[in-house]
């Protein structure tokens, strides 16, 4: 496949995207995000410009280490 490479390193998460007309407290994907904690089911994170251009809204945002350890799962 021409971009396998690039598919390769999309991590993704099981479970259904949340109901929109009644969404969770907090971070939406709290009910499935397997490193949600108690903050993240009561406080929606801030959006934060991680880099020029690039945001992130997430309590716990996972480090570089982890991601290459969910990859290897
Ligand atoms: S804030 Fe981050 S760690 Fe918490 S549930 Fe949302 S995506 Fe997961």
């Amino acid at each position: 496949m021409l971009f396998a490479h690039l598919v390769a390193d999309i991590l993704t998460i099981p479970g259904e995207p949340p109901n929109l007309l009644n969404p969770p407290t907090g971070c939406r994907f709290t009910p499935r995000c397997p490193w949600a904690t108690e903050k993240c089911s009561v406080e929606e994170p801030p959006y934060v410009e991680v880099e020029s251009g690039h945001y992130l809204a997430c309590w716990h945002p996972l480090t570089e280490e982890v991601r290459q350890n969910e990859l290897r799962k």
